[in-house]
This record gives C-alpha cells, sequence and structure tokens, in this order.
C-alpha cells in the first residue's frame, strides 16, 4: 500500500530537515492513485508494508500578495491529488499570517489534515499546550503532532500515525 502525503507550511519551519528523516526510499510501487507531473516527490518513507510518498505542493507555501488566482488553483488541484495533508508550523513562532493564508487554501480541500508543530526541542513544554488551543480553533485538524525534526524527536511517532490513516 503506498499513500500520497503533501507537506506545506511556511519556509524555515523545517520542511526540509523533517525530509532528511524519511528520504533514501525509492518508490516501490507505483500508485493507481491520480498524479501529475507538477506534484514534486520529496522523499519517500517505507516500512515492511507502506510507504508514504511526500509531495511537494509549490504555489501553496508563498502567500505572496500577487499570487495569482491560476496559482492558488494549481495548489489546491494539487491538494486534491492527495490522500493526506502535512502542514508543518514552528513551535517557536506563533500563528501567522502565512498560516492562515494557507489554512484558508484548506479549507477548500476535503482531506485529512495533520498539525506538525516541529522545533519543540526549543521551547518549554508549557508553551505547547496554548499554541495547540490557538491552532485548534483555526482548523479542525485530523491530528496534532509536536515533533523535533532535527533531534527526531516523536517523528517516527508522526510515520506511525498516517500509517494508521492511510
Ligand atoms: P524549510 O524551509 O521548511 O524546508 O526549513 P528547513 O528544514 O530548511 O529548516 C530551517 C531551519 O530550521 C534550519 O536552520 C534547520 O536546522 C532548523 N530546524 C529544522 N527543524 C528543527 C528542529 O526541530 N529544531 C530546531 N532547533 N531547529 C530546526
Ligand atoms: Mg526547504
Amino acid at each position: 500500500k503506498s499513500g500520497f502525503v503533501a507537506i506545506i507550511g511556511r519556509p524555515n519551519v523545517g520542511k526540509s530537515t523533517f525530509m532528511n528523516h524519511v528520504i533514501g526510499q525509492k518508490i516501490a510501487i507505483m500508485s493507481d492513485k491520480a498524479q501529475t507531473t507538477r506534484n514534486k516527490i520529496q522523499g519517500v518513507y517505507t516500512d515492511d508494508t507502506k510507504q508514504i510518498i511526500f509531495i511537494d505542493t509549490p504555489g501553496i507555501h508563498k502567500p505572496k500578495h500577487k499570487l495569482g488566482d491560476f496559482m492558488v488553483k494549481i495548489a489546491e488541484n494539487a491538494l486534491n491529488e492527495v490522500d493526506a495533508v502535512l502542514f508543518m508550523i514552528n513551535a517557536d513562532e506563533g500563528y501567522g499570517r502565512g498560516d492562515q493564508f494557507i489554512i484558508d487554501r484548506l479549507e477548500t480541500i476535503n482531506k485529512p489534515v495533520f498539525l506538525v508543530i516541529n522545533k519543540i526541542d526549543l521551547v518549554h513544554p508549557d508553551q505547547l499546550l496554548p499554541l495547540i488551543e490557538q491552532y485548534k480553533e483555526k482548523y479542525s485538524f485530523e491530528e496534532i503532532i509536536p515533533i523535533s525534526a532535527l533531534e527526531g524527536n516523536n517523528v517516527n511517532h508522526l510515520m506511525d500515525v498516517f500509517t494508521e490513516h492511510l
């Protein structure tokens, strides 16, 4: 079995660092799910029974004022082709306009969205709960998973969560 996960989030939240934990495996099984070349594969995670293919969705990362309707449409179409969305934020930064831009896009798709709070190594555990509460008000996330992509904390748990859902 294989599943496609779009990875989205503002610049510098740690998307590439996270991918370094899962890159290195080739795609073993070609999924029959609709996929187009506009979706760039960033990395593949495999275990005994499953592969999770992480997809970059160009256009949705950059909340530029002049981002045209056409580009927004492309990004939304890309999101429609995946099984789930990984929305990464930085635990060390609060909620920001860039996040609202992305959440507005999420409203238009009907896919489970997993909020991944990265860089938990930078914050006191007491800071985490208010952040979680804040984001819970913004969107109905499938699950909220705190990780440290740099130190690897909870990354395996995140993969287990995806494996359960895909
Ligand atoms: P991207 O723009 O979302 O791909 O973010 P990057 O993966 O390039 O990371 C941006 C910066 O954040 C880099 O300096 C990373 O080393 C740092 N970073 C990423 N993940 C973590 C983390 O879990 N903890 C800490 N402390 N730094 C991180
Ligand atoms: Mg990057």
